[in-house]
């Protein structure tokens, strides 16, 4: 038996004759920049994450880039978010100009840790980027206490959080703007590259509707300037229709979780995750920590069993990001991920018997 990471053709298989009648629909009405399935999908996302507004877009790299322009932020603004991340949450920060500041993610949840945010503000922070890590919601009440007192701006990256609740409210719904992908291997995953920004401020929605269109509200006459960052007609309406299924495969994704959770208790070189009692995770990842984590992979690989790794070097070690390291503040807890951390496969058609096979190798290896 074999367990890949991930598999999108089983995924596919179960909702083949939604897609296609959802493609034809698109092809026929050859509405495929932008137009009524984006707008549609825009408006059943925004519900789902419990906001106002939901506007598609290129990317998840793309909606947080949006974002951060939207709000004005550039050259001399400094923005805070972990080093624990994929690379786009920084990448969005240095390309709008600004300077990303680090703070360490916690042992428990690996999500921003609160009681280090707020010695990381300085003049010039304009906003923080807490990353909604694996599937899980960063803590957002501190966040958002912080946020009022400096009157500093929160986009919650949600790039992983797709449905993630933190005290029965949405990723996507705190946050003053929040930003998602719908890259294939997401949560909620499109035939290609997507992304969406949600928000419940008017002002933003109109700015991040113009931006992603060359910054243009009229036809050729470009108030400001944007970018072209249209979500295509066939990621909309495969998003619709997927949008139906979520909740069934988180509630999947959660259950594999929990099996992997209680199996995994008698081996204490695992260390599994944790979520917090009044957050609802999501599982886009299954991270779990252990030594010699690179020879388990491969040891893995030989069983048949393929995991993954989330992420192999923090961002504020990345070469291409030294202009924005700070030799004298290590960050323990994400370099300790870096080291330790090894994904394994989570998705909802993931079977029992996928699930017990990949326990008893760990088992065996370990
Ligand atoms: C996937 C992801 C992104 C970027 O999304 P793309 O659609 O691939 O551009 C940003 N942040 C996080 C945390 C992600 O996981």
């Amino acid at each position: 038996m074999r367990v890949p990471f991930l598999d999108l053709k089983a995924q596919y298989r179960e909702i083949n004759r939604e897609i296609t009648t959802a493609l034809s629909e698109v092809i026929e009405s050859a509405s495929f920049a932008g137009g009524k399935f984006v707008s549609r999908f825009e408006e059943e996302f925004a519900a789902y994450c419990q906001s106002r507004f939901a506007i598609g877009c290129g990317s998840g790299t793309d909606a947080l880039l949006l974002s951060l322009k939207a709000a004005g932020i550039g050259p001399g603004d400094e923005v805070i978010t972990v080093p624990n991340t994929f690379i786009a949450t920084v990448e969005a920060i240095c390309l709008c100009g600004a300077t990303p500041v680090f703070v360490d993610v916690k042992e428990s949840d690996y999500t921003i840790n609160t009681k280090q945010l707020e010695a990381a503000v300085t003049g010039r922070t304009r906003a923080v980027i807490p990353v909604h890590l694996y599937g899980q919601m960063a803590d957002m009440d501190p966040i958002m206490a912080l946020a009022e007192k400096y009157g500093i701006l929160i986009i919650e990256d949600a790039c992983q959080a797709h449905g993630a609740e933190y005290k029965n409210r949405k990723a996507g719904s705190i946050g003053h703007i929040s930003c998602f992908s719908f890259y294939p291997g997401k949560n909620l995953g499109a035939y290609g590259e997507a992304g969406a920004v949600v928000t419940n401020n008017k002002d933003v929605y109109e700015q991040i509707k113009s931006l992603r269109d060359h910054g243009q509200n009229r036809k050729y006459y470009h108030d400001k300037i944007g970018w072209n960052s249209r979500m295509d007609g066939i990621q909309g309406a495969v998003l619709s229709v997927k949008l139906k299924h979520l909740d069934e495969w988180n509630r999947k994704r959660s259950a594999a979780a929990d099996f992997y959770t209680e199996a995994l208790k008698p081996l204490n070189s695992v260390v599994s995750p944790f979520c917090q009692p009044f957050n609802k995770h999501i599982y886009h990842i299954y991270p779990v920590l252990v030594e010699n984590r690179n020879q388990v992979l491969e040891e893995l690989k030989t069983e048949n069993v393929f995991c993954g790794i989330h992420y192999p070097v923090p961002v504020h070690l990345q070469k291409g990001y030294s202009d924005y390291r700070n030799e004298l503040t290590p960050f323990p807890v994400s370099e300790n991920c870096a080291l330790r951390e090894l994904s394994l496969p989570i998705y909802p058609e993931l079977t029992e018997e996928q699930q017990s096979k990949v326990i008893d190798s760990l088992n065996k290896i370990l």
